[in-house]
């Protein structure tokens, strides 16, 4: 059910939606058009308003001859996470490079909605997030009659996989990600960030930040069938001495902050907002997928909370936290 508060600009929708502590929504249906990074086949995107309690889910419409699928976004539909987050179902992938819209979402605390792909890809854009903010800004978000239910970490959960290591601890006061690369290229070298995760953090610091890739890997990456629809249009390019986009870095430290708008869309594969920091070093899809499994299978690790109306407690205000019903992702 959908309650008719409209939040049309970015401070109304920080100050009044996020800290009203109630689930959000699209107000309307808001579409975009490009093509996938990978398959380079033309797509449209189409982000639905969803009713409280449905979460983020994908519809891949679209198929020759098939009906619509529809696939829950969370971490038992991840279908690979090689070069891109891939969702499907039992009967295989469906829609490749889901992480950027995820992280959109995610970022600007869209509780609800259904992302409609009419092609395998979701489309690339300009290689951010910043056109699904844009989009979605354009709609505003709508408040709903259901409280917001967090997943709030309670104790860390560590995973290391090669030189690559990421952890996922508690932080009552929300989500914040700490983010390290390091690239044997005198262009990017070792950058770090670390971030409190809120729509106006995400919009100033993260959304802009464009995917980004090496010149030398192109090669190999065309021959595996990945990167076909790749071009300075979408891509940060980087050679040995010299980043090829003509127009430079949109930031000094663009690649750590990707890194960090990537980890936000696959850590929204846990089905809601986490209070919890997560620090990724070296890492990828790959990696964040694995602690997000690591957490999620340590039933002591985690809970979900939902928020309570605020109440007045000795003269100020005081929003509090209470354990939610149990109606989360299933875990095998
Ligand atoms: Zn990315």
């Amino acid at each position: 059910m959908i309650c008719c508060v409209p939040f049309t600009t970015a401070a109304r929708v920080w100050g009044g939606v996020m800290k009203s502590g109630r689930q959000t929504t699209l107000r309307q249906q808001t579409a975009l058009s490009g093509v996938g990074v990978h398959s380079g086949l033309p797509v449209t995107i189409t982000l639905h308003p969803a009713d409280a309690g449905s979460g983020l889910r994908f519809v891949r419409s679209g198929i020759n001859g098939g009906r619509d699928r529809e696939i829950v976004a969370d971490i038992g539909a991840v279908a690979a996470t090689e070069f891109a987050t891939v969702l499907g179902d039992a009967n295989g992938p469906l829609i490749s490079t889901a992480e950027h819209v995820l992280s959109a979402l995610c970022g600007l605390g869209v509780d609800n909605a259904t992302v409609e792909v009419d092609g395998p890809e979701a489309p690339i854009l300009d290689g951010s997030a910043a056109p699904f903010v844009a989009a979605i800004d354009q709609v505003g978000l709508q408040l709903l009659d259901l409280p917001r239910r967090y997943l709030k970490v309670l104790k860390p959960v560590r995973v290391a996989l090669a030189d690559a290591f990421g952890e996922i601890r508690p932080n009552p006061r929300g989500f914040r990600v700490e983010a390290e690369v390091e690239f044997d290229n005198t262009m990017i070298g070792r950058q770090s960030l670390a971030l409190d995760v809120r729509p106006d953090t995400y919009r100033r610091d993260i959304a802009r930040a464009r995917t980004f890739g090496f010149m030398r890997d192109v090669a190999n990456l065309w021959s595996a069938g990945y990167a076909l629809g790749a071009s300075l249009e979408n891509t940060l390019v980087v050679s040995d001495h010299r980043i090829l986009n003509p127009e430079g870095t949109r930031f000094p430290d663009e690649f750590v902050r990707h890194k960090m708008l990537d980890a936000i869309g696959d850590l929204a594969l846990a089905g809601g907002p986490i209070l919890g920091t997560y620090r990724t070093v070296k890492g990828g899809h790959k990696l964040n997928y694995a602690v997000l499994c690591a957490l999620m299978e340590d039933a002591s690790a985690w809970i979900w909370v939902e928020d309570v109306a605020p109440r007045p407690v000795r003269g100020h205000i005081d929003v509090g936290l209470r354990p939610a019903p149990a109606f989360g992702p299933e875990i095998s």
